[in-house]
């Protein structure tokens, strides 16, 4: 074989992430010795799986096992695993560049946050490199596990190239000799580094050994019944498993005979960094068989609504052969998504009763995902419509609830769940809709994020209860007994009022007619069902692109005869038609503005110009 020693350059990503790593003044230098146990543990898990299906193997009598040693004379310490190993592609590959999932997330989280860095080197590790914090020089002597493989020496100072050359003699596998900056001795004395694979390799599972002494007992938390378990114990597995540096919020440990044999242990994370603005979760439940890591990263395990879990599931009905990429259009998987999933809800459900206060800090972290859900996902639509919450004009303000307890509420002879849309509490309570409604003493949810409006679109109705928005010309009012006839228009002027204003506003409005639901404001308006319908419009207001392909509005507008405006423009329209067009437009543009609806305020801007150059001017 040949021996030639190339040099290559570093990738100019992996430059930068080593120019970060190395310069930064990260306490917590030890981290490194979990990235490279955690790195030995993987290659050692996918030289597991390989076993389970190829019969060619080097070396195939070595124990899955890793070894570690110290010398503190030589101021330098070995990790040794026997599993996959790399070939000289490999090594370019792996240790040149970032296509490799720990520094790449790094340098994402770099581009879109401020964070500092040594905060972002503690949460990602960034693997690999995190041994240049210190090392001086580092070799990685591999060879991969394929049989008519060569061996290698990769070797690097950190700074900017690396150099690969032939090496004879070695077993499958990675031997990595780390010579340790002057100022970081402390690495290389056993008592040390045992200290800290203890701290945070607890649950690899292979068997780790510090100079020939095991230092780990491998164990699957999961696999383990309940009541053995405690909390620090599934802290730190959580802490472990998802790379974090505190512990979960909630935790869901659940085992089933039928009809799937399952063990599984869900953790929900404290924070949601898809809400931070840091990138998109991926779901990392590990799918394991029979304690055998089967896929880190399955697609399909869970819906896409669900991608913030964390942990692992554990099924002895998965065939141990089976490719990835068969496994993931398996049935299978599917029966393991719905068991879990259904599960998982229950408990999220459990939880808003027996643990509500824990479970509105969930829904403040992932309340996006379950609304999410809840549009999109029919197959758990009553599930989830049922975790979520929403501001209710029956609780102050800040407080939430739920359908459930909404319809545990609501009146007898009251028929539809009501919801009324705005930028904010405050909005929707100064907004012309809610008076009716107080008086009748109907509850009202109020919807203030944008996606509320579509997520109530696409539940429709909940427990037979249909969902309607307030504004909706669907929603029927009793007429109120307290209304005084004596201050109102006459029959006959509310009559020729509304037909005028139909003439005036044209196709700008469906119909004109007078409003029960009206109490102080003059006028509203009410939007039909379907496209044209307010509701909708304002959600396809939301969705970008899709203005140009909004029908124009249906709404009807509501007015009240026993507004003194009505009652003046009544007149004004026999004194002076066209200053009363002028309102007519005005109390139109009002009424949109209030159900948001208001397209442009451009042409209403002029026209309240119009109609205050004309008051002026009266007064000259
Ligand atoms: P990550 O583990 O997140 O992929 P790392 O920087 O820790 O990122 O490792 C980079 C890559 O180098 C790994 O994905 C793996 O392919 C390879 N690698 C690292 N250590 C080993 C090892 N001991 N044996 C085999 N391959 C390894
Ligand atoms: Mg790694």
């Amino acid at each position: 074989m040949s021996t030639k020693t190339s040099t290559h350059e570093f990738q100019a990503e992996t430059k930068q992430v080593l120019d970060i790593v190395v310069n930064s003044l990260y306490k917590d230098k030890e981290i490194f010795v979990r990235e490279l146990i955690s790195n030995a543990s993987d290659a050692l898990e996918k030289l597991r799986r390989i076993q389970l299906t190829e019969k060619e193997i080097a070396d195939d009598n070595l124990a899955l096992e890793i070894s570690v040693s110290t010398d503190d004379t030589s101021n330098q310490i070995t990790i040794q695993d026997f599993g996959v190993g790399m070939n000289n592609d490999e090594l370019v590959e792996n240790l040149g560049t970032i296509a490799h999932s720990g520094s790449k997330d790094f340098m994402e989280a770099l581009k879109t946050d401020g964070e500092k860095n040594d905060a972002l080197i503690g949460k990602f590790g960034v693997g690999f490199y995190s041994v240049f914090m210190v090392a001086e020089k580092v070799q990685a002597y591999t060879r991969s596990w394929k049989k008519d493989g060569d061996g290698y020496c990769w070797e690097s100072d950190g700074s900017g190239s690396y150099t690969i050359e032939g090496a004879e003699g070695q077993r499958r596998g990675t031997k990595l000799v780390i010579k340790l900056k002057d100022d970081f001795s402390e690495f290389a004395k056993e008592d040390r580094i045992k200290e800290i694979i203890k701290k945070y390799s607890a649950f690899v599972q292979f068997p780790v050994s510090v100079n020939g002494e095991k230092v780990n007992t491998v164990d699957a938390i999961w696999m383990r019944s309940k009541k053995e378990i405690k909390d620090e114990e599934y802290e730190e597995f959580y802490k472990f498993q998802s790379n974090e540096y505190e512990g979960p919020l909630m935790r869901m440990h659940f085992s089933a005979d039928a009809p799937l044999e399952i063990n599984s242990l869900l953790f929900v994370p404290k924070r949601n960094m898809e809400k931070m603005g840091m990138f998109r979760n991926e779901n990392k439940v590990a799918l394991h068989c029979r304690k055998v890591l089967i896929d880190s990263e399955p697609k399909g395990l869970f819906p896409e609504w669900l991608r913030f879990l964390r942990g692992v599931v554990d099924s002895s009905d998965i065939p141990l052969n089976v490719s990835r990429e068969s496994m993931q259009d398996s049935e299978l998987l599917r029966k393991l998504n719905q068991v879990l999933t259904k599960r998982f809800l229950r408990f999220l459900n459990e939880q808003s009763q027996k643990e509500e206060e824990k479970f509105l800090e969930f829904w403040n972290e992932f309340g996006n995902l379950v609304k999410e859900g809840a549009a999109t996902d029919f197959t758990y639509k009553e599930d989830l419509a049922k975790l979520l919450r929403f501001e209710s004009t029956a609780l102050d303000a800040g407080k939430l609830t739920g359908f459930d307890n909404y319809i545990d509420r609501m009146a007898s002879d009251q028929k539809e769940i009501l919801f009324l849309f705005g930028k904010s509490r405050e909005s929707i309570e100064s907004g012309p809709y809610l008076e009716a409604l107080k008086a009748r003493g109907l509850e009202v949810l109020l919807l203030t994020e944008p996606v509320d409006e579509y997520v109530m679109q696409s539940i429709r109705e909940y427990k037979e209860t249909k969902i309607i928005s307030a504004d909706s010309e669907e929603l029927k009012l009793e007429k109120l007994d307290q209304e005084k006839e004596g201050d109102s228009l006459n029959k006959k002027d509310t009559k020729s009022i509304c037909k005028w204003l139909k003439d005036t506003l044209k196709e700008k409005v469906s119909e004109v007619e007078v409003g029960e639901r009206l109490i102080d404001s003059p006028v509203c308006v009410v939007g039909g069902e379907g496209m044209g319908g307010a509701s909708a419009r304002r959600v396809m207001k939301m969705m970008q692109g899709m203005e140009a392909a909004m029908p124009a509005p249906s709404v009807k507008l509501l007015i009240n005869p026993f507004n003194t405006i009505i009652q003046g423009l009544s007149e004004l329209v026999k004194s002076d038609e066209s200053t009363a067009q002028l309102v007519a437009h005005q109390l139109l543009d009002n009424a949109m503005a209030s159900a948001n609806l208001m397209d442009d305020p451009r042409e209403m801007i002029a026209r309240s110009y119009e109609a205050l150059e004309k008051i002026t001017s009266k007064n000259k």
